[in-house]
């Protein structure tokens, strides 16, 4: 048996999804795809040319028409990957503190999440895959061949994105990152809609006692296993 095609990584905020899906894509020769900046560049939109995001309508008519590009890192300045709207580099401007706060509320609306269920689906089409997301597993690809669902306390994430901030040089309160995650998680797992769950069949990974590495090497192990 071949090893999994197709790997679904859900889990909360700052989990460490985006780092162990990016270096997992790496290792296997796949293609990477983060959801959650799908999210983001539509909530960016919409706050460029909305002003705001409380227009359900007008928002889901951005995301219908806005053309979202993910493609691999094509500058070394510690992002995982180039994300474009319209040809437009907003790789950074989606991880502002405004989208961090706005993106709930966007990624709960219906119209927003077929329109990105939709191209996330397509994108998976092509094969080989890691997606990250919250609702991959139970959502957008049901069938994937492997799940994991990354977890972590609300307290170890908020400590993770602050150290984050910090070495990239930027500004940070501990206590507004934790309270800023915490309302995040709230919306996402309560929303009607596609809420973060973990699905039936993940394999659930506490990633509080262990390092970014340990978790990598943990999920190859589980990739290898599943060929068996
Ligand atoms: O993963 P990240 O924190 O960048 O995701 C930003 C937001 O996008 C999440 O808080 C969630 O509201 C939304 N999201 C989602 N479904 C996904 C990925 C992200 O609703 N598959």
């Amino acid at each position: 048996m071949s090893i999994p095609q197709v790997i679904a990584i859900d889990g909360p905020a700052s989990s460490g999804k985006s780092t162990l899906g990016e270096r997992l894509a790496r290792t296997l020769g796949y293609l990477y795809l983060d959801t959650g900046v799908m999210y983001r560049a539509v909530t960016w939109v919409a706050l460029i040319q909305l002003g705001e995001v409380h227009d359900e309508s007008a928002v889901t008519k951005l995301a219908q028409v806005i053309r979202i590009d993910v493609r691999p890192a094509t500058v070394s300045d510690g992002r995982k990957a180039d994300v474009l709207v319209d040809d437009v580099d907003v790789t950074w401007e989606i991880r502002e503190k405004i989208v961090d706060a706005n993106v709930s509320e966007v990624s709960a609306y219906r119209g927003v999440r077929k329109e990105m269920t939709e191209q996330q689906r397509r994108i998976a089409n092509r094969g080989k895959i890691v997606m990250v997301g919250r609702d991959i597993g139970t959502v957008v690809l049901p069938d994937a061949d492997l799940k994991i669902y990354l977890d972590a306390s609300v307290e170890e994430r908020a400590r993770r994105r602050y150290l984050e901030i910090i070495s990239r040089g930027g500004e940070a309160e501990l206590d507004q990152i934790l309270s800023a995650l915490e309302k995040r998680d709230l919306i996402d797992s309560t929303r009607a809609l596609a809420p973060l769950k973990i699905a039936e069949d993940a394999i659930v990974i506490d990633s509080d006692p262990f390092s970014a590495d340990e978790v990598f090497n943990e999920v190859l192990k589980l990739i290898y296993a599943h060929s068996d």
